[in-house]
Parts: structure tokens; C-alpha cells; sequence
């Protein structure tokens, strides 16, 4: 496509701007042909004039151009006007604009007259052609407006459609690519997401053939809806992110890492995925990152190669970039730190500031939410703790134990292993007490139980069962094996001197194997043999 000479767009519809070099910024001037009523669009500024007014005239004669619009006033679309009227004075000439763009076009002071597009119903008839303007207001000036030629169908939009291209493309080759020569430019240029939809649901009533933006490129039919459909909920208003940061592309990508990380923290509601999250963006800009640790002065939180570890501090850090957190209420609660390999570029720095730096409030509540967490769970751990365990001798209590009998026999059943129980009674223990006191008593039914955790452990259990009254479960433990186990524990019993007395002690012990019969039933027939421990004069294991 040769540059250096007017485009046909349409029909009499001419493409006749100037390829800035090197510049992302362009800006477009399309000229109607149209008789002795030739409309031009945005006339432009003294960097393109020259260009501009010899493509024009290779078109048609400068007298022809009756209506000249004006989208807005901004120096790079009218400012040659002053050049233009002064080589070209002509009587029937009009300025098209809206009122607001007149209120400060009129301090150029040109001898042109205004016709306000406000004032005369929105619409302007040049000869055959009827041009309608589509008012949007705010994008991005109070009085910024459209123009739609109704018989090419052609949108002229202004700023709206613009884009920031590496290199000058005259149309838009695909609508994914343009829609990110677009984006920022949107972002920055249009104040909110609000005026922008408004904008576009307007674009998105009108049979539109073309865009023809002031900047960018050209957009063929086929681009329109797709396009429309993504600038539509782009978020708007980019400066209001920060003001002492101006990077477009810095905002625009910390921007976008917010969104998902808020999209994460609401769909997820895990300060894992949070902290993941961000991770993996930090990672993907930064890749000598090494860990983001997030502590507070009970819990740590370190992600390292895309995984959660809990409560480990790091090893020491090159560099570390560190930040507090703050609660919705702006008390501190914790720091973050994120760690790099070496030290980082000024253009990492400055964005590694401005993320934490909107981001921090956000972590700061997701933090303050998690150790509430985990702070319940813990008061939760220790409250179940508490209700399967004895008080005095630290083992599981009977109630525990029962429960574990049963889901053991239910899984003994659907895999076929053995299980045995043993109760085990203390011998004359109330003569104990009588004798030596209740806290000796005590001290007997600790020791004991210390010698049955000794003994025990592994897939046994051992509960208090009652008074002077312990119980074992031992599953994958035939009545042979449990009672052979029995034996070896009533005769550490017997050899054990206990408590500050030196006291011998003595144990019955009774013990069964699971047959199949009802859980009480096997109770039972273990206490029996235990009774029959005792009738046999104590310090004895019964098995059957
Ligand atoms: P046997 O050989 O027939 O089992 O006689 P025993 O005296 O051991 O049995 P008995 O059931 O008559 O007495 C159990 C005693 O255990 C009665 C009770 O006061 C005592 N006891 C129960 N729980 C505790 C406790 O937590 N601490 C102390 N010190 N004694 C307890
Ligand atoms: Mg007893
Ligand atoms: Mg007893």
C-alpha cells in the first residue's frame, strides 16, 4: 500500500493523513469527496498539513471543501486550521462541531463559522449525503461525538477505536492483535468502564460498514463485533490507579494482575491461591524471583517453586522487596517479602512497588481472614483432643476407643485381617488408695498407662476404659499373638516398682479375639475372660 498517496476507504471516501515516522501515535484525516459540498474530517496539525494538503489537492480543489469537522479541538487534529483558512479564505465554509468544542475552538479566533451539531438535530445534509453524529459524551471530552456517513456506512469515531501501533498499519489486520494496540490506549484515554459500554452499546445499535478512527488503523467489517465485544469490558480510568507512577503499560500490567487476583480471592476464597497467584505473575515477570513469604507472629507462609509451605522461615535473600499488611482497619497484621535471586531492574522495582502497593490492604484481610482460620482450627484440634483423651493418664478415653473399635472390626470385615481386644484391670487397687492415699492411686494409673504406651504402639491402641480399667485394641492381631503380648505386659507390670512407694502392682488381663459376633458381645466375652482372671487369683491373662 503506497502511503504517500490518498486511500480510497469507500466510494469518494479518501484516507488523506500522514505517516508520522516512527511514532505509535498517529493520526488519521479523511476527506469526503463530495462535490462542491466535499466534507474533511479532522484536518490535523502542522506535522501533517503539508502532506495532508497536497493529497487533498491531487483529490479535489481546496474550494470544494464546504464542512470542515471538528471531533474535538485537541492540536493534533485542528491545529493547521489557522495555516489552512489563511492560505485558503473562503466564504462558504463551516466548522462542524458540538457546542463545548466550540466554547474553546473560538479562542483561535478564525473567521469560519460554526455549525453546531447540537443545534441542528444531529445531523447534516451535504448534497445527496447525510452525515448523522452519534454523541459520546466523555469519550474522552464532555463533548466529544462520532460521525456516521449513512451512505457509506462508515464510522468516523474520533478517539474511540484508537490505538497505539508499533508499527503503521493503515487497517487493522485482526481483531486480537488490534484489540492490544487498543487496550491501553482505551484504558488511559476514557475515564471510566460506565462511559465506555455506553459508548459502544450506542456503536452497537448502528449498521457500521467501517471504523475510521483519528489513530490507530482502519477497522474492516468483519473486526467490528469482535472488537466491540473485548473494548467493552476493558477497565477504564487507568490513572486512577496511581498517581505517581505513569507508565501506561506498567499500570495496564498490574492492573490486569489485580483483576485476577481479586477474581481469584472471591472464586477461591484460599490465601494459598492467592499467594499462588501472584507467585506465578511474579514469576513470569520476573524470573529470578525465588519465594514470597507472607509471616505474622504466629503463622508463615512461603511459596517457593509454585508450592504452599507452612510454617518454615526461609533460607536468607539476595534481595528482598518487603511490605507490610495492613487490616481493613489499617492495623498492621504481617509482611510480605518477596525474594529475587539478584539484585532487580529499576522497571521491576517501580513495579513491583505499585502491585504490593495496591495490593497490600487486599493481602492484608485475606491474612487476617486465614488466621482467624486457622486459628479456629487449632481451637478445634485441641477441643477434639480434649474429648477423645483422659485427663489424667493422657490416653484416648473410652469413648474414642469404641468408636475405634468399630470402624477397625467394619475394616477387619472388608479386609479379611484378625482383631483382638484386651481389658486389663488393676489387682486390689482400692486397697492402694486405702493404704498409700488417692494421689498414689494417681500416680499408679499414670505409671501404668506410660508402660502400656511403652509397650503398645503402632496399629494398638490402648484407652482407660473405666476406673482402674484399660483397654487395647490391636488390629492385624490374632488371639495367640495378643495373648503372648498380654503375657510379656503383665509380667512388666509385676516387675515394675511404682511410684515414690516402690509399690508392686499386679494385673488380670482378659483377652478375645473378634468373631464375627456383635461389638458388645465381643466386649463381653473379653470381660468374662478377664472375671475369670480374677476368680484364678489375679495377676493372670486369660485368652479364649
Ligand atoms: P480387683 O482386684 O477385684 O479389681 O479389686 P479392686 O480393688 O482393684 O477393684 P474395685 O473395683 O473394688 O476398686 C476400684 C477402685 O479404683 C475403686 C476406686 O476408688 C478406684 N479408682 C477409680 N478411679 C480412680 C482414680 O481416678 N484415681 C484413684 N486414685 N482411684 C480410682
Ligand atoms: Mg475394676
Ligand atoms: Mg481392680
Amino acid at each position: 500500500m503506497d502511503y504517500s498517496k490518498p486511500i480510497e476507504i469507500a466510494p469518494n471516501i479518501f484516507w488523506v493523513g500522514y505517516v508520522i515516522p516512527d511514532d505509535p501515535f498517529q493520526c488519521h484525516v479523511y476527506l469526503i469527496k463530495n462535490g462542491k459540498e466535499s466534507i474533511l474530517i479532522d484536518p490535523g496539525s502542522m506535522i501533517t498539513f503539508p502532506v495532508v494538503l497536497e493529497k487533498i489537492t491531487s483529490l479535489i480543489s481546496l474550494n470544494d471543501i464546504k464542512y470542515i469537522i471538528m471531533h474535538h479541538q485537541d492540536p493534533d487534529i485542528v491545529s493547521c486550521y489557522s495555516t489552512l483558512e489563511d492560505i485558503f479564505p473562503k466564504r462558504e465554509r463551516y466548522i462542524i462541531t458540538h457546542w463545548r468544542t466550540e466554547m474553546l475552538l473560538k479562542h483561535y479566533q478564525w473567521k469560519t463559522p460554526f455549525y453546531l451539531i447540537d443545534r441542528n438535530d444531529w445531523k447534516l445534509k451535504a448534497g445527496s449525503r447525510e452525515l448523522e453524529f452519534i454523541f459520546t459524551p466523555y469519550a474522552h471530552f464532555p463533548g466529544a461525538f462520532c460521525t456516521y456517513d449513512k451512505k457509506s456506512k462508515i464510522l468516523f469515531s474520533s478517539d474511540i477505536f484508537g490505538g497505539l501501533t508499533p508499527e503503521f498499519e493503515l487497517f487493522a489486520k485482526s481483531a486480537d492483535e488490534y484489540f492490544e494496540y487498543a487496550k491501553i490506549f482505551h484504558m488511559h484515554y476514557i475515564p471510566s468502564k460506565e462511559i465506555l459500554r455506553y459508548t459502544m452499546n450506542k456503536f452497537l445499535k448502528k449498521d457500521i460498514s467501517m471504523i475510521a478512527p483519528q489513530h490507530g488503523s482502519i477497522i474492516k467489517k468483519e473486526l467490528i463485533r469482535p472488537l466491540i465485544d473485548k473494548i467493552k469490558d476493558l477497565d477504564c480510568g487507568l490513572y486512577l490507579m496511581d498517581d505517581y507512577y505513569d507508565d501506561l503499560f506498567l499500570l495496564n500490567k498490574v492492573d490486569e494482575i489485580l483483576n485476577n487476583i481479586f477474581k481469584e480471592a472471591l472464586l477461591t476464597n484460599s490465601f494459598e491461591n492467592i499467594l499462588k497467584v501472584l507467585y506465578s505473575y511474579l514469576h513470569e515477570r520476573i524470573p529470578n524471583i525465588k519465594y514470597v513469604f507472607v509471616k505474622n507472629d504466629n503463622y508463615t507462609f512461603l511459596i517457593e517453586d509454585y508450592e504452599l509451605i507452612k510454617n518454615v522461615k526461609p533460607n536468607d535473600c539476595k534481595y528482598t522487596f518487603e511490605k507490610s499488611l495492613k487490616d481493613e482497619t489499617g492495623l498492621e497484621i504481617g509482611t510480605i517479602e518477596i525474594c529475587c535471586k539478584s539484585q532487580i531492574e529499576k522497571a521491576n522495582f517501580e513495579f513491583l512497588d505499585l502491585l504490593l502497593k495496591k495490593l497490600s490492604n487486599m493481602l492484608g484481610v485475606a491474612l487476617k481472614k486465614e488466621i482467624m482460620i486457622l486459628d479456629l482450627k487449632k481451637k478445634e484440634e485441641k477441643l477434639y483432643e480434649k474429648a477423645i483423651t483422659d485427663s489424667l493418664t493422657g490416653l484416648y478415653n473410652r469413648n474414642f476407643l469404641l468408636e475405634f473399635l468399630e470402624k477397625k472390626i467394619s475394616e477387619s470385615k472388608r479386609y479379611k485381617f484378625p482383631i483382638s481386644l484386651a481389658l486389663i484391670d488393676i489387682d486390689f487397687f482400692k486397697k492402694i488408695n486405702d493404704t498409700y492415699g488417692h494421689l498414689t492411686g494417681d500416680c499408679v494409673l499414670k505409671e501404668i498407662s506410660l508402660l502400656l504406651k511403652r509397650h503398645f504402639r503402632g496399629s494398638d491402641i490402648v484407652a482407660r476404659y473405666g476406673g482402674e480399667e484399660f483397654m487395647v485394641v490391636m488390629p492385624f492381631t490374632d488371639l495367640e499373638k495378643a495373648c503372648s503380648k498380654m503375657e510379656s505386659f503383665r509380667e512388666i507390670v509385676k516387675n515394675h516398682k511404682f511410684c515414690l512407694e516402690h509399690l508392686n502392682v499386679t494385673v488380670s488381663i482378659g483377652v478375645g479375639e473378634y468373631k464375627n459376633e456383635k461389638i458388645l458381645e465381643f466386649i463381653e466375652k473379653t470381660d468374662k475372660n478377664l472375671y475369670e482372671a480374677k476368680k484364678d487369683g489375679r495377676d493372670k491373662v486369660v485368652c479364649k
